[in-house]
């Protein structure tokens, strides 16, 4: 890295807030994805106007920079390719106003998703979006994403509950996007930079909705002795006009690896359960489960089950939320899928996504949002055997082929990043993908704010080397001097 960069960079934040030691850097290499590269120094601004700083020399000496919240994404987005800066927003996690009457609160983009709802659950409200992933994920993270989570289904995601961010853009100006207010006028710029994956900017405040609690919340687990039957019950009740707060499907080999790690209670020989929330009033939840539980007995459930008390509701959460992890007890790697497809195709894509597995000798699992189609398939392989890799990756765009054939999508929740850029044509026209890259350009003229995400490469859908090479590099991303970035 070129010298007189680290000390613009130091001189931004701080000389103890810049490394660019090897053993550091190793750490930041890494995401919940497969793909790996080192940045060549991390940065830890306190504020707006250090991120400001930091980006105006990057720009000013051709470096590329990538923002970072908690690296727990699961498709590359935070991975530094090219090495370059990674601007981590480790040290802006404070809360910075919560307004109850108003129920909005402005917060920092390293804010721990959960840390949200902590703060003001002694007044009766939560933060509603939550990742599986939220003990860790940032908000800035959720932004960037535009993260679901398993109560979204009722509820809306991200971009449902972010009022408005201030945001550094590639110029290194601080401007606000939306506002405090539910409506705001003039283009909805909000809307598109939620969602952007860290290329049009890095958020540095977050003006986030306020929900109240609900009065009563009910979990209720219907067991089932196959995918296909649990899988209709989804859309039937859907279909039957309710909407559970929550709606969430895993087959045999996920509640048998959930089993092994945190005992939650699953039956590890059922075809596949379905767990369900429901909240609102005490009067109203009581029936809503029920009537829950009659559409899945119908369906051929073997046995639904309401949670007792809290400690009950907490054990089958926990268990959900454990569900990746617990992976690690079939396979050493674990490669999460994320695709979009109608509720009603749900039999016929599972069906696929196990004739896949067969065809590439994989072990598939599958643990996922059922109630918005929203599919995980947990593909296990070993990544020190290269033809594992390469299986896994063909095997996870073979899926996403099938998701894109029913009328679904690529991406549910965790984002394109490095993952899935390739496969963006699979589902979009050259125009369309000519129209976002020439928006991405008005934000990101130079291209150096996460240089080469979302956007596909010349290698095809599936196809294995996944990072670029600095040869790779987009037209005009170079250091202007000084030794390779
Ligand atoms: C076990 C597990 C479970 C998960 N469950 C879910 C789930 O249920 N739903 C879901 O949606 N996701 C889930 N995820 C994925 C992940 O947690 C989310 O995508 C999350 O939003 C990422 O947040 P992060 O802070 O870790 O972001 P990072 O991984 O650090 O970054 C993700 C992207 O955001 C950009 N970024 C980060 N901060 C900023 C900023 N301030 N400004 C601009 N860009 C920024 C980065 O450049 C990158 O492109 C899960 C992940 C794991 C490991």
């Amino acid at each position: 890295m070129q010298e007189a960069l680290i000390q613009r960079l130091r001189s931004a934040v701080g000389h103890e807030h810049v490394t660019a030691r090897p053993d550091d850097l190793r750490n930041y290499a890494y995401d919940g994805s497969i793909d790996r590269a080192a940045p060549e120094a991390v940065v830890f601004p306190a504020d707006a106007a250090q991120v400001a700083a930091v980006v105006r020399a990057c720009e000013e000496l051709r470096c590329p920079y990538v923002a970072r919240g908690a690296g727990t994404g699961l498709s590359g987005g935070a991975i530094a390719e090219f090495g370059g800066v990674l601007i981590s927003t480790a040290r802006m996690r404070r809360i910075l106003d919560i307004d109850a009457a108003n129920r909005t609160a402005l917060v920092e983009p390293g804010v721990v998703n959960a840390h949200i709802s902590a703060a003001v659950a002694t007044l009766g409200l939560r933060f509603v979006p939550d990742p599986s992933s939220q003990s860790a994920c940032t908000i800035g993270g959720n932004v960037a994403e535009n993260a679901g989570g398993l109560h979204c289904l009722a509820y809306g995601v991200t971009s449902n509950h972010v009022l408005g961010c201030e945001i550094v853009t590639p110029q290194g100006e601080i401007v606000w996007l939306g506002g405090r207010e539910n409506e705001t006028a003039g283009y909805d710029l909000l809307g598109v930079f939620i969602g952007s994956e860290g290329t049009l900017g890095i958020a540095t405040k977050i003006a986030v909705k306020l929900t109240p609690q609900p009065e009563t919340t009910r979990t209720l687990l219907a067991v089932f002795d196959s995918v296909d039957d649990a899988s209709k019950a989804v859309s039937d009740i859907i279909a039957a006009g309710i909407i559970p707060a929550a709606l969430e499907m895993m087959d045999r080999l996920s509640t048998q690896a959930i089993e092994a790690y945190v005992h939650a209670g699953f039956p590890t020989d059922a075809g596949a359960i379905l767990i369900a929330d429901v909240d609102g009033l005490q009067e109203s939840v009581g029936e809503t489960a029920a009537a829950i539980g009659d559409v899945c007995r119908r369906d051929g459930a073997r046995e639904v089950r309401l949670a007792k008390d809290e400690a009950e509701r907490e054990r089958i959460w926990r268990g959900r939320k454990s569900a990746f992890g617990a992976m690690g007890r079939f396979s050493p790697s674990y490669y999460v899928q994320d695709g979009v497809i109608p509720r009603t195709k749900l039999p016929e894509v599972l069906a696929e996504v196990e004739a896949i597995g067969r065809r590439y000798g994989l072990l598939i699992a599958n643990v996922f949002h059922a109630g918005d189609g929203n599919i995980h398939p947990l593909i296990a392989f070993d990544e020190k055997v290269p033809a594992q890799v390469d299986a896994a990756i063909a095997a996870g765009a073979d899926i996403l082929r099938a998701c894109v054939a029913r009328g679904g999508s690529i991406s549910g929740e965790h984002g394109i990043g490095i993952e899935k850029r390739d496969c963006m044509n699979v589902q979009y026209a050259p125009s369309d993908l000519a129209l976002m890259a020439k928006l991405k350009a008005v934000f990101n003229p130079g291209g150096l704010c996460n240089p080469a995400k979302m956007f596909p490469t010349s290698r095809r859908c599936g196809e294995s080397a996944r990072t670029l090479q600095r040869a790779d590099l987009p037209e005009g991303i170079a250091p202007a001097a000084g030794p390779a970035f």
